[in-house]
């Protein structure tokens, strides 16, 4: 085989995978293999940039920086819906449509999935443009973005048109929303409220590589074009299931609106066990020549019609405001309420989120309250029914000091969240530490769970996560529902994980905003526990992709007299707080100081691989020419109007060779 086939077989490959596993919930291959085989089509590519392909799978994993997006007329308009509340509104509607054509009329039905509408548009089976919604008229050029959602097919199969636009809407599921806000619960950033609106927010981040880590999915309803052969609405949902695109299969169609309402009854009850969140139920006019003669009124098609469902709220008493402290020391403000029964659970406790929001709804012990579940776990309060109010009843005071250590609490400008200081003397946050400390991406000690590092602390047998390795049988036996074995597997648990490498300890010691991917690059740059705690903040802003929130709390940490000796004490006990020496093979501190650009194509090693020697040797990379540029490692195919910028800064260009022979000489 040439290597243009070998490269053509793989991104086949890669492709059918991709959508076994995106579209159709299919896993064919695992994890692993399919990065080998990327890797393997990665390489090629980058030695090979004569066979480049827009639409290679390669190109998913995104990494194109978009500073302003460009505004794209839309071919075809993307227009509303009308939206109907009862049975009368949807009777009405079927009788203006009715005067308008001849025959009997079909409806689909299809849910309306909640995220953020987008038109995609294929050439030749090629996604060429992806563009938001925008007025209907225009919106903005995302197509970067788009790509690197899995679900969204880049070349299709089968049997289509040589040009069509593709509507659809982009959601993010219940599951991948609540672990993109775990994750960052657990470095102390604030959860994201909504998926809708992270959804939307994601469409229109820069840089596209963060958009390829948001589980995004791409659900499809809509074709539109010319000369397409396609007669039905409904037949236009499969044909686009056959081409590749994730249509759920949820559709129905149906004789008359009586149907559709038993639709409407069935999906308001089970839209709760759908992945994702969906606030209505589309009916459209199945027949396409019959959704041609109703055509659209000013900003919504005749065809069409938008049943929204109840959105599901009840009211119920608030019988008091609590506050739980996080372990970051952050302070929650929980609303306790009577149980109520709402989208087929009982609820009994909803967020407040911080001060300000108390504040905007202006929440009361002993207020009726309304409640909503929406696609987050808590479900929130919206509002207060002010005719049920006490007349004697004043506007919430928010605590001053920590419910759990009475110190003061303190509030950074421009933060939300009030916070306990008290890091080594607040339980729920010692707790919560050691916890975090024990996870398994963390210091993954099996044998010990939260729980009983809750007991342990609450036993006064430990204070803090250098403790655990001081910890011995005898102290554990006598705890609640500890056997012999279990003993033992702990006292195993915590001696094995003195094996856990450098940057997942560092991770552990849950420093507030360093998170697995920021423990990394402090570990990779610095190699040594000691180093990051003497770095100064300039210092570590200088890091890559470090910035200055990410800096201070470093700074503040390795500040602390307490934390220090904590270290010391894990030091002692021989976890592992520097990298190994078969992770410092190959990496050297020459490059210290080169803030470096990598431009065009090389022959020897990749792109990825040039970007990991730099970074091994101590480079910084930068994706921009600047003043600040140490030089620039050119390879062919650079582009002109960066060659124009860098002789005009007067960086210099060095060629592959040259930087090779560089870093060489150091080894
Ligand atoms: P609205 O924004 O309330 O005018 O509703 C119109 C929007 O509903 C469209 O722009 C689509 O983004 C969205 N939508 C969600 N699901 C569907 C669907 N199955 N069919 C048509 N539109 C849908
Ligand atoms: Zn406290």
């Amino acid at each position: 085989m040439g290597t243009k086939e070998l490269i053509e077989a793989l991104r086949e490959e890669l492709r059918e995978h991709n959508y076994n596993y995106y579209v159709l919930d299919n896993a064919t291959i695992s994890d692993y293999e399919f990065d080998i085989k990327l890797k393997e089509l990665q390489g090629l590519e980058a030695k090979h940039p004569e066979f480049f392909d827009v639409n290679s799978p390669s190109q998913r994993v995104g990494g194109a920086i978009t500073k302003n997006f460009e505004t794209i007329q839309h071919e075809h308009r993307m227009y509303s819906l009308d939206n109907s509340y009862s049975k009368e509104d949807l009777q009405d509607w079927e009788t203006r449509i009715k005067k308008l054509v001849d025959g009997d009329i079909q409806y689909t039905c299809e849910l309306k999935y909640d995220g953020a509408s987008i038109s995609l548009t294929y050439e030749d089976g090629n996604l060429t443009k992806a563009i938001t919604r925008g007025d209907g008229f225009q919106g903005d050029n995302v197509t970067a973005n788009i790509k690197t959602i899995k679900s969204v097919p880049l070349q299709l199969k089968g049997n289509y048109p040589p040009k069509f636009d593709i509507r659809g809407e982009i959601v993010l599921p219940f599951d991948g929303f609540n672990k993109m806000n775990q994750e960052r619960i657990e470095i102390g950033e604030e959860p994201y409220r909504n998926p809708r609106n992270t959804a939307s927010g994601s469409l229109k981040l820069q840089d596209s590589a963060e958009v390829a880590k948001r589980p995004l999915e791409c659900l499809l309803y809509n074709i539109t074009g010319t000369n397409l052969n396609i007669q039905t609405q409904f037949e236009s949902l499969e044909k686009a299931r056959a081409w590749g695109f994730k249509v759920p299969s949820i559709a129905k169609l149906v004789n008359s609106i009586d149907e559709v309402l038993e639709f409407v009854d069935y999906w308001n009850v089970n839209r709760h066990d759908l992945p994702y969140e969906t606030d209505g139920v589309v009916i459209k006019v199945n027949d396409l020549q019959q959704q041609e003669e109703l055509a659209y009124t000013a900003k919504a098609p005749r065809w069409a019609m938008a049943y929204k469902f109840k959105a599901e709220q009840v009211s119920t008493k608030l019988n008091s405001i609590t506050y739980q402290v996080g372990r970051t020391g952050a302070i929650t403000p929980v609303a306790n309420l009577e149980p109520v029964e709402l989208a087929g659970t009982t609820v009994k406790r909803a967020s407040l989120h911080n001060a300000d929001q108390i504040e905007k709804l202006d929440v009361r012990e002993g207020d009726a309250v309304y409640v909503e579940k929406g696609g987050e776990i808590i479900p929130k309060i919206l509002g207060v029914d002010l005719s049920k109010r006490n007349n004697l009843s004043a506007p919430t005071q928010y605590i001053t000091h920590c419910p759990e250590c009475k110190t003061a609490l303190v509030r950074q400008d421009g933060e939300a969240q009030h916070y306990c200081p008290n890091y080594n003397g607040c339980k729920p946050q010692i707790i919560g530490r050691i916890q975090h400390f024990i996870s398994r991406k963390a210091m993954d000690i099996e044998g010990l769970g939260g729980e009983t590092v809750a007991l342990l602390v609450n036993e006064g047998l430990i204070s803090n996560y250098s403790d655990l390795y001081e910890l011995t049988k005898e102290e554990v036996i006598p705890l609640e529902r500890m056997a012999e074995k279990s003993a033992d597997n702990l006292i195993q648990g915590v001696e094995l994980s003195k094996n856990i490498p450098f940057e997942r300890v560092l991770f552990a010691l849950g420093i507030r905003y360093v998170g697995e991917t920021v423990a990394k690059k402090l570990a990779k740059h610095y190699k040594s526990i000691d180093a990051i705690a003497k770095a100064t903040g300039e210092d570590l802003v200088n890091v890559d992709e470090i910035g200055v929130k990410i800096a201070e709390s470093v700074s503040l940490f390795f500040s602390s007299e307490e934390n220090l000796r904590i270290i010391n004490r894990l030091k002692e006990f021989g976890v592992q707080l520097e990298l190994s020496a078969e992770q410092l093979i190959g990496q050297t501190n020459v490059l210290a100081g080169d803030i470096v650009v990598v431009s065009g194509v090389f022959e020897n090693v990749s792109r990825n691989e040039l970007k990991k020697l730099i970074e091994d040797n101590g480079g910084k990379l930068s994706s921009s020419i600047s003043s600040k540029t140490s030089y620039i490692v050119a390879g062919s195919n650079m582009g002109p109007s960066k060659k124009e910028k860098a002789n005009k800064l007067g960086v210099l260009l060095m060629s592959e060779s040259e930087f090779l022979q560089k870093i060489q000489k150091s080894l």
